[in-house]
């Protein structure tokens, strides 16, 4: 039995799967309805949140903050206040607001992996993906472990990289670009896509045109260009499903491989359209309902709707 303590938390490791969980007793007393009132991470006389680790400064106080996760896995769970608004929304936002955000996300997953094999960074929206606060947030948590997923992606991208000396996640970019069906949103610098074999209906791939292993060292201005596909993609998909619960989630190099050739980072957005069942379950195999050519013409439409 295989047990891994993890500063005030802990893992556990499964003997057949050699997969990890993670045993969080203090997650429990969270609460599981959004707050209508008196929210915590509101500026103001309600304020009540754990100690601050980074802020980005504004005209009036702060506009992006960290601060420890008061239900955390570990001492190293982090939660990022968007904005001080409560109705801050990244599908309505101004780019460079999105961007803040994303700035934060790499400032804290720089600080975060010091002593971690990997840093998790998402942000869930809506109740079907697991919100506990109404208030714009995400999160960042430092894990003592590579997840047999991230693993098995390494040794994947390492061998593709030792048989052809190129990196996989440029090749796919490069293939999606060719063929074009699956493309919902690309300019100069970014690329949004339907992924060729989706985990869900509608998931979306977001990054840059030549991504390279570590999202936390893309400079601004390419940040400010990934802020700009987001912010049109969460809206695409607001009109086309009805403002539906997701949960977007930064893919980047685990900690010792931020200079990796054979890495490319990406962002993966999935739209929760759809409740995993039992096929999921017994197999660890997605069903998707829409092919995602489709999705990917259905998206686009929206956004070229938008853009009129
Ligand atoms: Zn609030």
């Amino acid at each position: 039995m295989t047990v891994k303590p993890w500063h005030g938390g802990e893992l556990r490791r499964d003997a057949e799967t050699h997969g990890w969980s993670i045993l969080a007793a203090g997650r429990a007393a969270r609460p599981h309805v959004p707050a209508r009132t008196g929210c915590p991470l509101c500026p103001g006389p309600g304020e009540d949140t754990p100690a601050e680790t980074w802020r980005l400064a504004g005209d009036d106080g702060w506009r992006v903050r960290a601060v420890h996760n008061r239900y955390a896995l570990s001492d190293r769970h982090e939660v990022v206040i968007e904005s001080p608004r409560h109705d801050w929304d990244p599908a309505t936002a101004a780019v460079s607001e999105v961007a803040d955000v994303l700035t934060a996300w790499q400032v804290r997953h720089r600080a975060l992996r010091a002593d971690a094999a990997q840093v998790a960074v998402f942000r869930n929206y809506g109740t079907a993906a697991g919100i506990s606060l109404s208030h714009p947030h995400s999160q960042v948590a430092g894990l003592p472990v590579l997840s047999p997923a991230t693993r098995r992606g390494l040794e994947i991208a390492r061998e593709h990289h030792a048989t052809t000396g190129r990196c996989l996640a440029n090749d796919e970019l490069k293939a999606e670009l060719t063929t074009g069906t699956r493309i919902v949103y690309a300019d100069e610098h970014v690329i949004a896509y339907t992924p060729f074999a989706p985990t869900a209906d509608c998931e979306l791939r977001l990054t840059l045109r030549e991504p390279r292993a570590d999202f936390a060292a893309a400079p601004r201005h390419s940040v400010e260009e990934l802020a700009r596909c987001l912010r049109a993609v969460l809206a695409a998909l607001r009109a086309e499903f009805d403002d539906p619960a997701y949960n977007l989630v930064v893919h980047t190099a685990p900690t010792g491989f931020e200079d990796a050739p054979f890495l490319g980072w990406g962002l993966q957005l999935v739209p929760r359209l759809a409740i995993a069942a039992g096929l999921e379950l017994a197999t660890g195999i997605p069903v998707v309902t829409v092919a995602p050519e489709r999705s990917a013409a259905r998206l686009r439409n929206r956004l070229a709707a938008a853009a009129v």
